[in-house]
């Protein structure tokens, strides 16, 4: 996929195949133009009983670390509460901008 003219690749990988996802659950590396999202995640505490939702979030946050990395903003794409927040609420916002025909 493209961000910003730039060619990422979105890989998935199983935890035990990347030493980076032990901890996390995805991770994109701005510097090899990479997403990893884990591949078959294990039920626990910090995520939901609807994986396909819990999965695309994941994948949207990685995204959105990949745009404010590409537009120059490396201090928002380190700040991971606003990454977040933007991961959760970018479908209600969309929906928003639709509902008022303003999405383009
Ligand atoms: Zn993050």
């Amino acid at each position: 996929m493209k961000i910003l003219g730039t060619k990422y690749e979105i890989v998935r990988k199983k935890r035990e195949d990347d030493p980076k996802l032990v901890e996390n659950d995805g991770y994109c590396d701005p510097t090899s133009k990479i997403i990893v999202i884990v591949d078959g995640y294990t039920p626990d505490i910090n995520n939901v009983s609807d994986l396909s939702v819990y999965d695309n979030n994941v994948l949207r946050h990685e995204i959105i670390h990949a745009f404010l990395h590409e537009s120059g903003l490396r201090n928002y794409s380190a700040d991971e509460t606003l990454v977040d927040w933007l991961a959760v609420q970018f479908p209600k916002m969309l929906a928003a901008f639709e509902n008022a025909e303003c999405a383009r």
